[in-house]
């Protein structure tokens, strides 16, 4: 079978699971483990409650309906601000939601009232990634005493995300922004807000400094539980493995060729204009796999001495020199949080457990 293969190594996951759910757990923080990266796979969402952890988080419906058909007795939030016509599933499948938009909220109070419901949600706040969010105490103040209005929806918690759109690092002033928010919604309008949620992985770094604010008591962590990695912060994470998910591809070509593309150069199929160091006459191994499969970019081959130098919709080129590699072999590759993503929603690349 010449597809490309996705494995997930479960024990890796669940040592890493383990791992994080323990020092989260050690500095009261509840971890909520978002699996968006992987379409939210149940062998995934498995080998992690083994590990551990019991909550989770997605930003599609559909992950959510799917994983909770498949174990039902999973706690899910969404994570994705929902669009009004979401309502019903959203009521019905989601164990809590995040929300910003009060047009929206006005619709899920009315649903869960007709599902004789109320529904909890967590307010966003934007301390200033610039993506979702409430911004600002001027906001905060017109939207507080129209959610009180909605008598089908409890505000139970606020979040905030860093370090996605405008990767913006978390510190100790944005993330007190959601205790300054707590105390003057509990305080004027008299809400119980209990849960304070911060993300992604990013804001690992404030737990294990001890600088995180008190009263930030929930963790929404994605990239450290698969990756065992933290991108914005840019580091890997002392004690998790890196590589429990890898993409297999196989062999197609192997020839040695030079490394300086011969004539003319215009643009690459992307658009863009490459750079292309001179190494002499390599090895050079054409993989099937490509754009259409990963973002590869995010792939470190597993292979010692081996070089990813590029790819196109359908191809991966690596620089094999001296690696003993023939063809028709399987190449393998650490996979960043973006090939897991992209490789999981790829129709072309198959999904393989490994125990
Ligand atoms: C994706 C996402 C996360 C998880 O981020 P990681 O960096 O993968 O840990 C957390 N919160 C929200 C709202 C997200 O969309």
């Amino acid at each position: 079978m010449y597809a490309p293969r996705l494995e997930v190594h479960t024990r890796m996951l669940t040592e890493n699971a383990r791992r994080l759910s323990a020092f989260c757990a050690s500095r009261r923080t509840e971890l909520v483990f978002v699996t968006k990266g992987f379409c939210a796979q149940t062998d995934v969402i498995r080998a992690v409650r083994a590990g551990g952890i019991d909550r989770f988080a997605d930003s599609r419906m559909e992950n959510i309906m799917a994983a909770k058909r498949a174990v039902p007795d999973l706690w899910y939030l969404l994570i994705r601000v929902p669009a009004a016509e979401e309502a019903e599933e959203v009521v019905r499948w989601a164990d809590a939601s995040v929300q910003s938009q009060i047009e929206t909220i006005r619709v899920i109070s009315d649903e869960a009232l007709r599902q004789g419901r109320v529904h909890p949600i967590l307010l966003m706040l934007d301390v200033g990634d610039l993506r979702e969010g409430v911004f600002g105490e001027e906001q905060l103040r017109e939207i507080a005493p129209q959610i009180k209005a909605c008598p089908g929806v409890e505000l139970v918690g606020l979040g905030t995300n860093v370090g996605c759109y405008g990767s913006v690092l978390p510190s100790v002033e944005n993330m007190g922004a959601l205790v300054r928010a707590r105390d003057l919604l509990n305080g004027e309008w008299g809400f119980q807000i209990r849960t304070l949620s911060a993300g992604g992985t990013c804001c690992l770094k404030l737990l294990e400094d001890g600088t995180m604010p008190e009263g930030v008591n929930q963790l929404r962590v994605g990239e450290a539980v698969m990756c065992g990695e933290d991108t914005t912060g840019h580091r890997f994470l002392e004690g998790c493995h890196p590589d429990a998910f890898q993409i297999a591809a196989q062999v197609v070509e192997l020839r040695r060729k030079p490394s300086v593309p011969i004539g003319e150069l215009g643009r690459d199929g992307s658009g863009e204009r490459p750079v292309y160091p001179d190494r002499g006459v390599r090895l050079r191994a054409v993989c099937a796999l490509g754009k259409q499969d990963v973002d590869w970019g995010a792939l470190t081959p597993l292979l010692p001495g081996a070089v990813v130098i590029g790819a196109s919709s359908d191809h991966l080129l690596v620089d094999v020199e001296d690696c003993g590699v023939r063809p028709g072999d399987w190449l393998r590759f650490r996979c960043g949080y973006m090939a897991i993503l992209h490789a999981a929603t790829s129709p072309y690349v198959k999904f393989s457990v490994i125990p």
